[in-house]
């Protein structure tokens, strides 16, 4: 029998008893050896701030390889019922089953609870090396649409008996020339979709005091789709009266003071200027392909994907993650960085309303991380660093916990 009590939703908002039942997916590889760090630092956390009046029920849930063994299906049902009943959970890597008609079980997985927000924010940690002069000024929160977009798979192999069907109905019903043999995918991008991608992303930059939403697009190309998302995104803004206030309609000289102020800016574009200038970012909501290589080139600024964390969000379900692979080669070693997994556990802390537990866990690690305590990854480059095991980097960061 499992202890614990189950999150419960009312009006919107999440009512999270003192000790909520939170399923957890190990995950492939390196998993285990992540999961059991950032297991252990959450928990500590928890009990060093609140005293024992608020702990957490792990609840372990199976998929991967860890699932495939056990039950012969790499995503048991069971797995997404228990994501689906107690609301809020978070997952190692898995791995990507070659064959079998499972493109990626992370994108099943976001398609079977339609989680339809990829969240992933993005700072730089003092003391990680980076490739730019002024990585602390990357601060920046992206919400990636995650269930439409050229990225959802709907395609077709060049010769095949459906792309020529398709080529036949462009040529004979649409008039569009398509050169033979061509391969074909579609790029669904409807105004619901779109329009609760932003929702979520203004509705986060309002509740966590942030300054600005930018739309980042391609509609000077793709008018229809990507240009469409822009256009939906400003009428999502007008939804949120007088808060939320469009750029290009700010008076002169009119003060941005507790406004969150939406923009859109084209997708080239802004990789330079995230580059450039990033401390002109803030929340980003963008289509699923530009969000795709936005978090990962955003991530490399501040040091590598290695730190980044990340969520998928419905309106019901939220699934936190590590945003890297499942580095098969360093499984078991008790060798590699926690740190994305832990990050998402401090986002999931935060998503759950336990928000002094989530800021004492990020301050812990920054501090670990500027003292030059860190894993393998994070030692390169570094002469001043202590490298320690992936239980070591664990064991400083719950020595700092609470710490100046
Ligand atoms: P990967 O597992 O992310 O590993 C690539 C490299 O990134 C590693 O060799 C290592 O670099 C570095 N790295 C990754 N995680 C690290 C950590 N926690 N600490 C330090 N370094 C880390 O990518 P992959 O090798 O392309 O993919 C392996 C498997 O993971 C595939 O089955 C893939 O489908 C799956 N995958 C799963 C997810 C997911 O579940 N979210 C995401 C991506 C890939 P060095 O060797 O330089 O140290």
């Amino acid at each position: 029998m499992q202890d614990g009590a189950r999150i419960e939703v009312r009006d919107g908002r999440l009512l999270v008893p003192d000790r909520p039942i939170l399923p957890f997916i190990e995950g492939d590889g390196i998993g285990p050896d992540i999961w059991r760090a950032s297991r252990r630092v959450m928990d500590a956390a928890v009990a060093a701030r609140y005293g024992g009046r608020r702990s957490i029920a792990w609840l372990e849930v199976l998929a991967g390889e860890k699932a495939f063994h056990a039950t012969g299906e790499w995503l048991p049902a069971a797995t997404l019922q228990a994501l689906k009943t107690y609301r809020v959970g978070i997952k190692g890597p898995l791995t990507t089953p070659v064959g079998g008609g499972i493109r990626s079980l992370n994108v099943a997985l976001r398609r079977e609870l339609d989680l339809y927000a990829c969240v992933r924010p993005v700072r730089y940690f003092p003391g990680v090396v980076s490739p730019v002069a002024h990585p602390e000024r990357v601060d920046v929160v992206i919400f990636r649409e995650n269930t439409e977009d050229i990225y959802a798979g709907i395609e077709w192999a060049s010769g095949t008996a459906e792309a020529r069907a398709l080529r036949e109905f462009l040529r004979g019903t649409l008039g569009v020339d398509v050169r033979e043999d061509s391969a074909l995918g579609i790029k669904p991008m409807s105004p619901f979709g779109s329009k609760r991608l932003v929702r979520k992303a203004i509705q986060y930059a309002l509740d966590h005091h942030r300054r600005g939403v930018t739309l980042v697009h391609k509609g000077n190309i793709m008018k229809y789709t990507e240009g469409a998302f822009r256009d939906w995104g400003y009428e999502v803004a007008r939804e949120f009266g007088e808060r939320v206030v469009r750029e290009s309609e700010l008076e002169p000289g009119a003060s941005r003071e507790g406004k969150v102020v939406v923009r859109d800016l084209i997708a080239d574009n802004t990789f330079q200027q995230l580059l450039l200038r990033p401390a002109d970012f803030d929340v980003i909501a963008t289509p699923n392909l530009n969000g795709d290589y936005l978090s990962d080139a955003v991530a490399a600024q501040v040091g590598g994907i290695g730190l980044a964390p990340g969520g998928n969000i419905s309106d019901e379900v939220a699934v936190f993650e590590a945003t890297h692979g499942t580095a098969p080669k360093y499984a078991g070693l008790d060798r590699v960085n926690p740190s994305s997994l832990l990050l998402s556990g401090v986002m999931m802390l935060r998503h759950i309303g336990w928000v002094e537990a989530a800021d004492d866990v990020e301050s812990a690690l920054a501090r670990t991380i500027r003292d030059g305590v860190v894993t393998y990854d994070l030692a390169r480059g570094r002469p001043d660093a202590r490298e320690v095991s992936t239980s070591g980097f664990a064991d400083a960061i719950i020595e700092r916990l609470g710490g100046e």
